[in-house]
């Protein structure tokens, strides 16, 4: 195994590299510039913290929130990694304890915010530590070109005249090809290696419902993700307010999150949420930057972004754990205008850019096509899969006009025949056969097409040419946006090509529903939930997010393995050695529990219950009593019918509950004294030192049996 690897299980407890994650830790390991570009989810903060932790020195890793970085210092420390974080927010004592830490250089990954490698103190400070390298997260805010420009990333162009020889590594998860250029010129990279992954999200189904009652369409959603966490995005503070009273009403945990809110307030929510205190999260797009929390279930946009940056920044804030999440945007021709207005404030080349974006986000929603393949060959990458089975086209949920066909041809030949001088409005009405003055006057009531499509709503008609607009088979021109037939446009007037076209109804998307239930196939829901329980109590404890425990993908795969001894723990997706050693025995408690049927129920036991001790509990007495008549861990289990791995559980809890001092008949006196001799040059620290220590002639059980055994030997002389 490659040292990186055996760094990443040994700590992370992460069995495989994900895509690109391998070479990107190379790049970093082997010190030469790079610059990553991997989706949101895509396990970006691997790769540069693998190799911090293989390199000499300290790697100073540069990112834009204070809350991004707490976060992720708080998970390493739970994974047993050496990492800090300098931010305005320290007090006196805080900061000592850093400083000295620098100095004995203890510290392998230090987070600080892009403003403080500008100030020269803290640079004459830095110069003393020896650095690995810089990383530089979010790397696009150095970019004008980019759609979140930070001035303060500005200042990281001075990093490599300041540190000769440090080599800088960039990640970013939106970078078209301009920005990616810009990121390397303005940091200098020299001759970097580029590195870009797939920007598919194969877990994320995304659908696009037409709006109708959009407070209803949330609720749906969210009902299919009752206790998950989820995001919804409304585009004005006074919506926010509103869904998130809407939602409460309904019985459903949903705290609001706006700029307007008081600092105390905006901040109490965000934690509610990344602590999974709350389930639901109702945001304007203020709302995200410093949310890192890897099991959002889903995400809401109750109005259309203005670019689909936004809207694969937003909607990639659901399953970064890889495990499958959705995305459902409600879409209203009035997004499209209201977005429109606001921009046209903008100069004039900013301006064009900004509609442009605007334009092919409208596209996205009204087309009829792969969503996962739009957003891939937007972002530069071709798709190569014919069907998605993750969004709401190729899970046949939208449903489009029989006659698409037909209909199309009466609006391209309406919009032909006007003459390039009509806009979306005026043009439905002489679609829908309107007796207007304006129409009258222009004798428009005499042409063939007037009344075309007057069977249909006219909301429906307008909402079809918005779709031939979105397919690129009519094209907006101007201030009036004055419509136009494209060249596509007349292969469907020819009858060579078909438009699809949406019918008005709208459908609860159900490939979500299926996409989750496969990726929780055979997994027992009911440990699950308990295993979530434990999470949450551990983290409240501790005052930190869940994740930091555990993630659900971490979850999910204990309660398929459901291990039985911290061996198998360790088998477990996301569980290195430190954590294995911090919560391995509280969990491997409840899977014990579960399993024998304990705790099942809140509600009083049964009168029947109450007077016969459960299968455990005998199992247990009928163990106890062959521990104490010596005899070894198999034939008790076979005795007892339990596996060798409960009966050596239970023969732990006897040695802790009876005080016993005398590891044999379980462990040799050969045995012991060595572990005994082991404990003595390497103390009781991490059961793996032990074991290596014994070169690995000796079993982990054996080690804890008399690890067990000295407990209570020291415990009897305090
Ligand atoms: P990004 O910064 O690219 O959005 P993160 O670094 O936050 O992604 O990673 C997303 C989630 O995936 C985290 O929970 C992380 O621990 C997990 N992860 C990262 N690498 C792996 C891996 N090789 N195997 C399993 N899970 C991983």
């Amino acid at each position: 195994m490659s040292p990186l690897k055996q760094l990443m299980k040994q700590y992370w407890g992460y069995d495989e590299f994900r895509p690109l994650q391998e070479e990107a830790m190379d790049a970093a390991y082997a010190g030469r510039d790079s610059l990553v570009v991997m989706p949101t989810g895509g396990g970006k903060s691997l790769c540069f913290q693998v190799p911090a932790l293989a390199s000499e020195g300290m790697a100073v890793v540069v990112s834009p929130l204070i809350s991004l970085m707490k976060d992720q210092v708080d998970f390493l420390d739970s994974c047993g990694v050496a990492a800090s974080c300098i931010h305005s927010g320290l007090d006196g004592a805080e900061k000592r304890i850093i400083d000295e830490r620098l100095r004995a250089q203890s510290i392998k990954i230090l987070y600080v915010a892009p403003e403080r490698l500008a100030v020269p103190a803290f640079m004459e400070y830095l110069r003393k530590v020896p650095l690995s390298f810089f990383a530089i997260d979010e790397a696009h805010c150095i970019s004008h070109w980019g759609h979140d420009f930070r001035p303060s990333y500005r200042e990281l162009r001075a990093l490599k005249m300041n540190f000769d020889g440090i080599p800088v590594h960039a990640y970013t998860a939106t970078a078209t090809s301009p920005v990616r250029e810009d990121i390397c010129a303005q940091l200098g990279l020299a001759s970097p290696e580029i590195l870009v992954g797939d920007f598919d999200r194969p877990n994320l189904t995304y659908s696009v419902l037409r709006q109708n009652n959009k407070k209803q369409q949330v609720l749906d959603c969210v009902e299919r993700h009752s206790k998950e966490s989820g995001i919804v995005y409304c585009p004005s503070r006074k919506k926010v307010e509103d869904m998130a009273d809407f939602l409460s009403d309904s019985g459903h945990s949903a705290l609001p999150y706006h700029a307007g809110m008081g600092d105390y307030e905006r901040k109490r929510n965000q934690e509610a949420f990344t602590r999974s205190e709350t389930d639901i999260i109702i945001a304007t797009v203020a709302f995200g930057m410093g949310i890192d929390k890897p099991d959002v279930r889903f995400v809401i946009h109750a109005g259309m972004p203005k670019s689909l940056e936004h809207y694969q920044q937003e909607a990639g804030r659901a399953g970064r754990d890889g495990l499958a999440s959705e995305c459902v945007l409600l879409y209203s021709k009035a997004d499209h205008g209201f977005w429109r207005r606001l921009l046209a404030d903008l100069e004039d080349d900013v301006y064009s850019a900004a509609v442009g974006k605007l334009d092919d986000m409208n596209g996205y929603c009204t087309q009829v096509e792969c969503r996962h393949k739009r957003l891939v060959e937007y972002f530069g990458q071709p798709f190569l899969k014919k069907e998605c089975d993750a969004c709401d086209v190729c899970l046949d949920e939208v449903d489009c006009h029989e006659d698409s066909l037909k209909i199309a041809q009466q609006v391209l030949t309406c919009v032909g025949i006007l003459g390039d001088v009509a806009g979306p409005s005026y043009t439905t009405l002489v679609l829908a056969g309107a007796n207007d003055e304006r129409i009258r006057t222009k004798r428009h009531h005499e042409l063939p097409v007037w009344g075309a499509l007057s069977a249909h709503h006219r909301n429906d008609v307008r909402d079809w040419i918005e779709q031939l607009v979105g397919q690129g088979y009519l094209r907006k021109q101007g201030e009036y946006n004055i419509l136009s037939v494209t060249d596509t446009g007349e292969s469907v007037l020819l009858g060579d090509e078909s438009p699809r076209l949406l019918k008005p109804a709208v459908r609860k998307p159900k490939g979500a529903q299926a996409q989750r239930k496969k990726t929780w196939e055979g997994v027992d829901m009911g440990l699950v939930d308990r295993l979530k329980a434990k999470r949450l109590e551990l983290a409240r404890e501790r005052g930190k997010p869940a994740f930091v425990i555990f993630g659900d993908a971490t979850l999910k795969d204990m309660a398929l393995r459901q291990p039985q001894s911290y061996e198998e723990l360790l088998n477990v997706q996301g569980i290195g050695e430190k954590k294995c050693n911090d919560f391995g025995g509280v969990f491997l408690e409840v899977i014990d529990q579960y399993q024998s049927g304990e705790g099942e129920s809140v509600a009083e036991p049964s009168s029947e219950s109450k007077a016969k001790p459960n299968r455990s509990e005998f199992a247990k007495a009928r163990a106890f009593e062959g521990f104490v008549e010596g005899q070894a861990m198999e034939e008790v289990a076979s005795r007892c019918g339990l596996t060798e791995k409960k009966a050596y559980s239970l023969l732990l809890e006897y040695i802790s509950e009876r005080d016993v001092l005398e590891s044999w008949p379980w462990v040799s006196h050969g045995e012991r004294s060595d572990i005994v001799k082991a404990v003595l040059a390497v103390g009781t620290g991490r059961r793996k030192t032990l074991f290596d220590y014994l070169g690995g002639q000796i079993a982990y059980e054996a080690i804890d049996i008399v690890l067990a055994c000295l407990r209570n030997e020291e415990l009897k002389r305090a």
